[in-house]
């Protein structure tokens, strides 16, 4: 890794309060972005460029046409191929700013993986789509005293909000349960590009405020913006819930895997199984499902469509199976197709 000409970064250190200490801190601070759809590409673009030593990107999907119009890492070719999203935004990243290191895993967060994948890390960013995996992050960084940056969007409505363990809310605080009924989705309800742009701009100027050792300077804020209707607004954080089990209880469901349901993705007529970590081989799978359907297959990961599914598995035994949101049809297809 060659060190950058002092050009590179002249204009971000020329802004005093950041400067070229904040520079320097922000090359040797690792970050996690989880989930790389339309936050995780803007946070991940913003702090690549920014020179954030160390990003891992942690996503489990693989990239599709619908994706195009505000997941701006990625291009038509990533689509055809069906690159898995954290392989596609290391590419792109890598072209972009060849001296920060990538990481890119091709993975579930989950509360057996949390561990390893949050491990060593300054500031995590919330790119997901579902308050589970929120919650999950949520426990770890408590637990670990590690910042995070919540951020959600759906239609034309954001927000976002930084979570500072023992000094801010956290998000379970905010939130105690889950939310219920019917939520809207991006599947159900659209996104605009400009929203989940904005919402992961603001993202990740908290966490390259963290990473660059500017704590103090984060905002404690609730951030929300209606970009169709407007308005763009901020209001105080809430103060701590002196009952909250996570932050005052230390009891962290989520990470513990009690509070854990099926997931399907985002409400888009899809079930991912992922608790058959078994590893398999891809080449082999693919001669096996000759004439079954149609078959495409790279390192990353396999597809197969049928009439009425499209299965796709990644090495790790994990498979998401579209066309349903019934996890034991989910189930037995995956039996079907990959095996028990
Ligand atoms: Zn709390």
């Amino acid at each position: 890794m060659s060190s950058p000409s002092s050009d590179r970064f002249s204009r971000q250190i020329r802004f005093i309060p950041f400067g070229a200490d904040g520079q320097q801190r922000l090359g040797s601070a690792a970050v996690a972005i989880v989930g790389c759809g339309a936050l995780g590409s803007v946070q991940a673009t913003l702090l690549a460029r920014a020179g954030v030593g160390t990003i891992r990107l942690i996503d489990r999907d693989y990239v599709e046409e619908s994706n195009l119009q505000r997941q701006i890492l990625f291009t038509e070719a990533d689509a055809r191929e069906g690159l898995p999203k954290a392989e596609a935004a290391r590419r792109a990243l890598a072209e972009a700013n060849s001296g920060v290191h990538i990481e890119a895993m091709v993975a579930d967060l989950t509360p057996e993986s949390a561990g390893e994948l949050l491990a060593g890390i300054r500031v995590i960013l919330d790119g997901t789509d579902n308050f589970e995996t929120r919650m999950l992050i949520n426990d770890f960084a408590v637990r670990e005293n590690t910042p995070w940056i919540y951020g959600a969007a759906v239609g034309s409505y954001g927000i976002a909000m930084p979570v500072l363990p023992g000094d801010t809310a956290c998000l379970r605080c905010v939130y105690p349960e889950p939310p219920s009924g019917a939520q809207p989705t991006c599947e159900t309800a659209g996104v605009l590009a400009p929203v989940t742009s904005l919402v992961g701009s603001i993202q990740a100027m908290e966490a390259m405020k963290i990473a660059a050792g500017y704590r103090d300077a984060v905002r404690r804020k609730i951030f929300t913006a209606d970009l169709w209707s407007g308005p763009l607004r901020e209001t105080n954080m809430p103060a701590r819930d002196s009952d909250c089990p996570c932050c005052v209880g230390r009891e962290f469901a989520y990470l513990e895997g009690r509070r854990r349901a099926p997931v399907s993705l985002c409400g888009r007529n899809a079930v991912q199984i992922h608790d058959r970590m078994r590893p398999v081989n891809l080449a082999q799978l693919a001669a096996r499902l000759e004439g079954l359907g149609a078959v495409r297959s790279n390192e990353f990961a396999l597809r197969l469509d049928t009439a009425e599914h499209q299965i796709t598995v990644f090495p790790d035994g994990r498979a998401i199976v579209k066309g349903t949101t019934d996890v034991g049809l989910a189930r037995s297809l995956y039996s079907k197709y990959v095996g028990n």
